[in-house]
């Protein structure tokens, strides 16, 4: 399954680490999708 963010492999590989930061966002970028994915995933 495709990250909720829509650009990743999977959340779990993708915006997951950033959002329980595990790892930080290397763009700003990512860290809007890792935002978006939070609320997306509830
Ligand atoms: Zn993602």
């Amino acid at each position: 399954m495709p990250c909720v963010c829509g650009i990743g492999e999977s959340t779990e590989s993708h915006c997951l680490p950033i959002i329980k930061g595990e790892k930080a966002a290397e763009t700003a970028e990512a860290l809007m999708r890792a935002r978006y994915s939070a609320y997306a995933l509830g």
